[in-house]
């Protein structure tokens, strides 16, 4: 299949999914690009997508570097050392997902505050508990949004992010994405309204759960 088949054949999944849970909802798709190369983002791009999903600051730069002639949009969706928060913010991304720690919260304020400047993100929530996977604890959630939107204002928080449980079993995965969605629902009314939740695997559960924001990798780009 084409990237524009692979596309239309995810957006017809998604549509399906998404009436199915409410006709008012709006889905984003993020195509997360990072084993693929320019020349395929470009293609998906004249299919008609416009946002894409990097884990590591060099392949960000790299690509849309690369590709800085098109009107693309740039996710950062992966765990952010801080020895790198300075090459993210000179690429001015979109969105970071993956907001993972108070250390690297208080640093991105500091560069921003030094910068002048904004970023936009999502606090990332280990929703399942796993060693393996960056984030907050579901308990530590509300808290710390709540601590720092009042101290790091440089830091526009956006609503949260989650990687499904990584097991077989979809009730697993369904009972991590019903956590994050309850504190996403929680946080609503401190302005959360965006809820990344949802890969290649998982994405249907995912809107069903609420998601508004999915990470497409692999279905966007197989051959
Ligand atoms: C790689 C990655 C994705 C996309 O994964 P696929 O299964 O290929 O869709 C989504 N989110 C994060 C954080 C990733 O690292």
């Amino acid at each position: 299949m084409s990237l524009a088949e692979n596309l239309n054949h995810a957006i017809e999944r998604i549509e399906r999914a998404r009436i199915a849970y409410d006709r008012h909802h709006i889905v984003k798709i993020v195509a997360v690009s990072k084993y693929s190369s320019a020349s395929e983002i470009a293609a998906l791009y004249e299919a008609g997508q416009r946002a894409f999903g990097e884990n590591r600051v060099q392949d960000l730069k790299q690509k849309s570097e690369e590709l800085c002639d098109l009107p693309l949009e740039w996710h950062f969706i992966g765990t952010l050392q801080s020895n790198k928060i300075n090459a993210l913010l000179a690429l001015r991304p979109t969105l970071l997902h993956s907001l993972h720690s108070l250390e690297l919260a208080l640093e991105l304020h500091k560069r921003l505050e030094r910068e002048d400047s904004h970023l936009s993100a999502l606090l990332q929530i280990n929703s399942a508990r796993e060693e393996s996977k960056s984030g907050f604890l579901p308990e530590e959630a509300l808290e710390t949004y709540a601590r720092l939107q009042e101290e790091c204002p440089r830091i526009a928080l956006e609503g949260v992010m989650s990687i499904g449980a990584h097991s077989e079993d979809s009730r697993l995965i369904q009972k991590s994405f019903e956590t994050t969605q309850g504190i996403f629902e929680t946080l609503k009314p401190r302005g959360a309204r965006t809820l990344s939740m949802g890969m290649s695997g998982d994405f249907e559960l995912a809107i069903a759960c609420g998601s508004n924001l999915l990470r497409l990798g692999s279905t966007l780009f197989k051959a």
